[in-house]
């Protein structure tokens, strides 16, 4: 018998029906709704909790369901069909993003006080990494955090930061040594300490019902043990932590490609024009072809990636890989689907007008595609 190529088992399939009976049951129906409104109930972080979907890879012991990454890809794959990307990138930062360094480097205490409660849904997590100074280039973060007695005072400020306006606690980047990448550390930092602001919600492109903020921080006070993982040691931390990141990052990017074909070759097979389908014209198979073929490669590329990653085998080169070709790969499926709608394309009532606005981020958030080439450059000793 030859062996067996698909990567997901009967479980996972069955998880996955699960959490695609949810989506489009509870979820979808409300896409446009929350992306008119910049904003979904807050009560869904509850709901997610409820369903498992924060702690799916995470230990059982604070929570989570300690399962396998295949069961995340299958969550982030399903979830796309929310199509409120807005909502799926709050959650995913919430169990994906925000918490899986808490889970790995966290003490109990933190576990207890952040972790637990994160993954059910109790309490919002933000990332906080990127500054008004300091994107790509995370070694030059400026946000200090002082050590004073038994406290740390945190100054400074983050910007672009998800779930920023309404999180209980964040995962902060903060500078805690000398210039450059080996003085940084990471904190877990309550935001109901004195000092800490929302300064403002950021007015974006897509991805409305997300919340994106302007945080700063003015003499914070917080104890020394919330200190996650060594001290001077939170680059590495972090470039641990963005593996995660970005292989979700890929993933949903073929989920939404995938998503936004799919309606564009059912679009395009309803709609006449000169007596024929738009679809059947060669130009347009053609072109559909060369996407299908393109995403199915992308796909695979970002599983590879995954079995990687869930082995716990090196994948810098792997993720890197497949964050670039998926989400770049978005950016021209995304384009080519909505010309396919004509009219139809540009009308916000329609999907796809929603999935271009919103793919666009993926190039950009998590780590650039020009950053992700220089990555892969360095994994081939370029
Ligand atoms: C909607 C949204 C949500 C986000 N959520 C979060 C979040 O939750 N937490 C968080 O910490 N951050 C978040 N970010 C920030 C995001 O990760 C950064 O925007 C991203 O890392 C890029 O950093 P930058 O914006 O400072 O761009 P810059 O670093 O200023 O880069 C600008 C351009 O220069 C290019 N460039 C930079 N360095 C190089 C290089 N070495 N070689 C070639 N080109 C280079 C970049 O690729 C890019 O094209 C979010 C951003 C957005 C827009």
């Amino acid at each position: 018998m030859s062996a067996r190529l698909e990567p997901f088992t009967e479980d996972h399939e069955a998880f996955r029906r699960s959490v695609r009976a949810v989506v489009e049951a509870e979820l979808t129906p409300h896409a446009r709704e929350w992306d008119d409104a910049g904003a979904f109930p807050r009560e869904l972080f509850r709901r997610f909790g409820e369903l498992g979907w924060f702690g799916i890879r995470h230990p059982v012991a604070w929570g989570g369901s300690g399962l396998d990454a295949w069961y995340v890809v299958a969550y982030a794959e399903e979830l796309v069909r929310s199509r409120c990307a807005g909502l799926d990138m709050a959650m995913l930062v919430q169990g994906e993003m925000a918490i899986p360094v808490i889970a790995d480097l966290g003490t109990d205490e933190q576990k207890r006080e952040f972790l637990a409660p994160a993954i059910r849904g109790e309490k919002i997590a933000a990332l906080a990494i990127s500054e008004p100074d300091a994107g790509s280039d995370v070694g030059a973060i400026r946000t200090t955090a002082r050590a004073e007695g038994d406290e740390w005072v945190v100054d400074g400020a983050k910007t672009w930061i998800t779930n920023g306006t309404r999180a209980d606690f964040l995962t902060l980047a903060v500078r805690t040594g000398a210039p450059g990448a080996g003085g940084l550390s990471l904190l877990t930092f309550p935001t109901d300490v004195a000092g800490f602001s929302v300064s403002k919600k950021l007015e974006k492109i897509g991805n409305h019902a997300s919340d994106t903020a302007l945080l700063f921080f003015d003499g914070c006070r917080v104890p020394r043990r919330y200190l996650l993982g060594e001290e001077n040691q939170g680059f590495a931390h972090l470039m641990q932590n963005f593996q995660g990141e970005r292989l979700v990052a890929a993933v949903i990017a073929v989920a939404a490609s995938r998503l936004m074909l799919a309606d564009a070759i059912r679009y395009g097979g309803e709609r006449r024009a000169f007596g024929r389908p738009n679809a059947s014209l060669q130009v347009w198979r053609h072109r559909l072809a060369e996407h299908l073929s393109a995403v199915e490669a992308a796909r695979w590329l970002t599983y590879r990636a995954a079995d990687l990653f869930d082995r716990g085998a090196p994948a810098v080169r792997e993720i890197s890989m497949a964050k670039l070709v998926a989400c770049d790969l978005a950016q021209r499926v995304a384009y080519d689907c909505m010309q396919l709608h004509g009219g139809m394309g540009y009308v916000l009532e329609t999907d796809v007008a929603r999935a271009w606005r919103d793919v666009r981020l993926l190039t950009i958030a998590g780590g650039t595609s020009e950053v992700m080439k220089e990555l892969v450059a360095r994994a081939e000793g370029l």
